[in-house]
């Protein structure tokens, strides 16, 4: 099954993949963490991306659409992979279906982890990533009310959504996502 998460910067959807990739031993697919590796290696993909990036704007679907289902197509990730950062547009989203139903694997359920603005800003406060500037932050947080959020009502027509709420701490929150992950893989 592929889990996907989706949550406005700083809604702790890294750090949920990663206790989630290892208590179900699936494999986490990060794209900000594969886009930020490909800066620093300086591949084709890091130096288109690496500009858009500093401006807290998502790089082009076409670019993400390609590292991520490469990555799909290894073979660990044959029973399913948590995504973590994608999709983040209703195109990727689309592209993904389409990849995931050539591929004959069908499951897939998407959680939001909704955690009130306020909050975000707080923790990004702290956080101190180079994309964690203030002013990158904003750009950041508009382009997820904008082209990130529609993908919710997507997910959610399709009957796939669950949200979560991800405010308070962190273990709270991955005992929610767990009840709901164990739920839908029953069913
Ligand atoms: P993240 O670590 O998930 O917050 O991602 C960091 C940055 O990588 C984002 O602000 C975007 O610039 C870029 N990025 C990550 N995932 C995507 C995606 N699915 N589509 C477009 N840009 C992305």
């Amino acid at each position: 099954m592929q889990i996907v998460l989706i949550g406005p910067p700083g809604a702790g959807k890294g750090t949920q993949a990663v206790r989630l990739a290892e208590h179900l031993q699936t494999p986490h697919l990060s794209t900000g963490e594969m886009l930020r590796d490909a800066c620093q290696q300086q591949t084709e993909v890091g130096k288109r991306a690496s500009e858009i990036m500093q401006r807290g704007h998502l790089v082009p679907d076409a670019l993400v659409n390609e590292i991520v289902f490469q990555r799909l197509s290894e073979a660990d990730c044959q029973s399913g992979a948590i995504l973590d950062g994608f999709p983040r547009t209703v195109p990727q989203a689309v592209s993904l279906d389409g990849w995931l139903s050539e591929h004959s694997r069908l499951k897939i359920v998407a959680l939001e982890l909704r955690v009130a603005e306020e909050e975000l800003l707080e923790r990004l406060a702290t956080r101190g990533r180079q994309d964690d500037d203030r002013e990158v932050v904003l750009a950041r947080l508009k382009q997820y009310n904008e082209l990130t959020r529609p993908l919710l009502d997507y997910y959610r027509d399709r009957g796939v959504l669950r949200v979560v709420d991800g405010s308070g701490d962190i273990d709270e929150v991955f005992t929610k996502i767990l009840a709901i992950v164990r739920k839908v893989t029953k069913n």
